[in-house]
């Protein structure tokens, strides 16, 4: 098929790789020039494990293209993926001017039928409206779906390719036969394809992200009470994880969610509870909870040197929100890593793909390391705010050798806490008895 897609962010550039390596013809379009001159050349402008090799492989027998030129894209294409920033306004509700930017646009240049396919995350009736709006521009008959994207970053790729389901908002039949063709290939099995009306697609989406947020803030909440009272949370994950009416993912305790997603889904469901007259009161505490975890890490911090950090060496292992990404948007380890410089500690950070990224948009006098063990030479403690797996096997042995003390401030539990019996650490983590070294 000939597929454009309109956005190469995380979603689109995945959409589009992915769908090239399908053995699609797809055009990629941006208004990003620097971005495009990167893509252009084979290089990713992000890190996403296996993004960079179908990138390359795609490019060079030219079933990607990337381009500015939203006309010839939309002329050459079937289907138009539509995978623009919704990023939150300040009040919380998304901030739909990049789509509409796009939309008042592409029905111009229709120039027979067309499927355009909104991937972007947007409120109830924004495909209504969409259509709507490009009704009036082209004689051309056209359908205008909306297709939740569900993919994590960190494992992007494997997650377009096998997803749990795909959810298709749509009451065109045309539509539906294109997408069943289309995605069929994918996800081998037709009862993985699930239609239903536009607006109940979109309130799905919502409901997914602000439903997993809640997981991540409702173990938080009793990590917290397992520290309290001397209990452990990883056995407790462990054990309600089993319950097949809970299920086992989301469950990890720690310094809360971040991301382009989560924050901005549930912020934009409180501010429509705001216009529907309806107070979403465990989303207002889903979010309370969240930024509570972050402020709890810091506590520990401060505790731990008796309420000042002035002139303390501190080593931070993590910037990324999560694992396996170089996006450090709305990530609770900046606000962490943030705050601890204000709070006067010299920080020495290390994180394996997000280093660039922070640098670029954080203006703070800190030491960005080359790797994990030079961040902790002569550091008083060690915090941890990324899950990447290289912190999991880091040698210890090392560690103890540079470091000026041996304290681990753990804030995404990556370790058992046995690892810490014969270990001279002090080891402090979410929800989990402090381990304190034999010796003191
Ligand atoms: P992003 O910011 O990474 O990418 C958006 C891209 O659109 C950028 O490359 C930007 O340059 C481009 N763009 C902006 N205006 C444009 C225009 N007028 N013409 C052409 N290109 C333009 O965003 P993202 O993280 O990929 O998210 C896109 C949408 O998908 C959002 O609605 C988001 O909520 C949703 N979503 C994101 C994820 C995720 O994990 N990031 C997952 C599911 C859904």
């Amino acid at each position: 098929m000939k597929i454009a897609v309109i956005g190469t962010g995380y979603v689109g550039l995945v959409t589009g790789v992915c769908l090239a390596d399908q053995g699609h013809l797809v055009i990629c379009v941006d208004n990003d020039k620097a971005k495009l001159e990167l893509l252009q050349k084979g290089q990713a402008p992000i890190y996403e494990p296996g993004l960079s090799e179908l990138l390359l492989q795609n490019l060079a027998i030219k079933r990607l293209v990337f381009t500015e030129d939203l006309k010839t894209a939309v002329e050459k294409s079937d289907i138009i993926f539509l995978c623009l920033p919704t990023p939150s306004l300040p009040e919380g509700a998304p901030d739909l001017q990049y789509l509409w930017q796009v939309i008042k646009q592409v029905g111009h240049y229709f120039n027979g039928y067309k499927l355009l396919v909104v991937k972007s995350t947007v409120p109830v009736g924004t495909t209504q409206q969409i259509s709507l709006a490009v009704s009036k521009q082209t004689v051309h008959s056209f359908a205008v779906v909306f297709n939740p994207e569900f993919l994590r970053e960190g494992s992007a790729i494997q997650d377009f390719l096998n997803p749990d389901r795909v959810i298709i908002g749509t009451s065109s039949n045309q539509a539906r036969q294109l997408l069943t063709e289309l995605y069929l290939p994918i996800i081998g099995e037709f009862d993985k394809l699930i239609f239903m009306d536009e607006r109940s697609a979109e309130a799905t989406k919502y409901a997914a992200n602000a439903f997993l947020a809640t997981k991540i803030s409702f173990i938080n909440e009793i990590a917290n009470f397992c520290e309290a009272k001397e209990a452990n949370i990883d056995l407790v994950s462990l054990g309600i994880g089993l319950d097949l009416r809970i299920g086992p993912h989301f469950l990890q305790a720690g310094i809360g969610y971040g991301g382009s997603c989560f924050p901005k889904d549930v912020a934009a469901m409180l501010a429509f509870g705001q216009e529907i007259g309806y107070n979403f009161k465990i989303l207002e505490a889903v979010k309370t909870v969240n930024q509570q975890q972050r402020a709890l890490l810091i506590k520990k911090v401060l505790a731990f040197f008796k309420q000042n950090l002035v002139g303390r060496v501190l080593a931070v292992w993590g910037l990324a929100f999560k694992a396996n990404t170089d996006d450090i948007r709305e990530s609770p380890a900046v606000a962490i890593v943030t705050e601890l410089y204000k709070l006067g500690a010299t920080l020495q950070v290390f994180d394996p793909q997000a280093m660039l990224t922070a640098q670029r948009y954080l203006n703070l006098n800190i030491t960005y390391a080359n790797d994990m063990y030079t961040a902790v030479n002569q550091a008083e403690a060690l915090i941890i705010l990324t899950d990447w797996p290289e912190f999991k096997t880091a040698e210890f042995s090392r560690l103890a050798k540079v470091m000026s003390a041996r304290v681990v401030i753990d804030g995404r539990n990556l370790y058992p806490l046995d690892k810490f019996e014969n270990l001279d650490f002090t080891y402090i983590s979410i929800g989990r008895p402090i381990v304190t070294p034999k010796s003191s």
